[in-house]
């Protein structure tokens, strides 16, 4: 082991992105307990969210899943990116045989980006498309800031709140391509809906939708 990272470990233990629990000597990333016990989909359960072919998640948004979330989008966790963009990425290469031409996601407002510092959907989607070998790129803009979607109660107020508040970026030809839409959760799937009609309509042949996790 190199000694800088002996010492980053000494003075920040790597801990399980799901459990929050210190890593043991041999556990990489994450825990031992996490692999085995974490709320895994079935190949069978993706989401049916209009506009795309399919919606893939390898987890469900529940218990250890909602708080490694949670620390990835609030606790300042974003090295998380890593392992949950893998998790993603082995999903889409065992459920999706179609051809892919490139990795998009669902973007922050550019307000909000700023205040976190980063955007978890796109921390996601580059590394996704660098374990696939596929090109991860802006395809869409939020142009309307909208309340915060776990906030915005029923499927029905989700729809409204996102409606027309994503574009594709203007000049963006996507005539043809095959395009993977990434997010960190599919809840009532309208975010997805409303991002894949936006792709669709700059000229996307197929959408696929790809979070890390989803609601029931
Ligand atoms: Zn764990």
């Amino acid at each position: 082991m190199r000694p800088v990272k002996l010492l980053l470990d000494l003075l920040y233990p790597p801990k399980c992105p799901f459990c929050g629990r210190v890593l043991e000597r041999g556990e990489e990333g994450w825990c031992a307990a996490c692999q085995r016990d974490l709320p895994w989909t079935e190949p069978g359960e993706g989401k049916t969210v209009e506009g795309c072919a399919l919606c893939l998640s390898p987890l469900w948004y529940k218990d250890g899943v909602r708080d490694g979330v949670r620390r990835y989008k609030f606790g300042g966790g974003r090295g998380h990116a890593a392992l949950f963009g893998e998790l993603m990425a082995q999903c889409l290469q065992d459920r999706w045989d179609g051809p892919v031409d490139l990795v998009a996601w669902v973007p922050l407002h550019p307000k909000r980006k700023k205040k976190r510092g980063y955007d978890q959907a796109e921390l996601l989607a580059r590394r996704v498309g660098e374990l696939s070998g596929l090109p991860a790129e802006p395809a869409l803009e939020k142009i309307r800031a909208t309340a915060v979607q776990s906030q915005a109660g029923e499927n029905e107020a989700r729809r409204a709140n996102v409606q027309g508040a994503y574009r594709a970026l203007p000049g963006l030809d996507l005539t043809g391509k095959r395009v993977v839409l990434v997010d960190d959760v599919a809840t009532s799937g309208a975010t997805l809906a409303q991002c894949a009609a936006a792709l669709r309509e700059a000229g996307a042949e197929t959408v696929v939708g790809l979070t890390l996790a989803r609601a029931r």
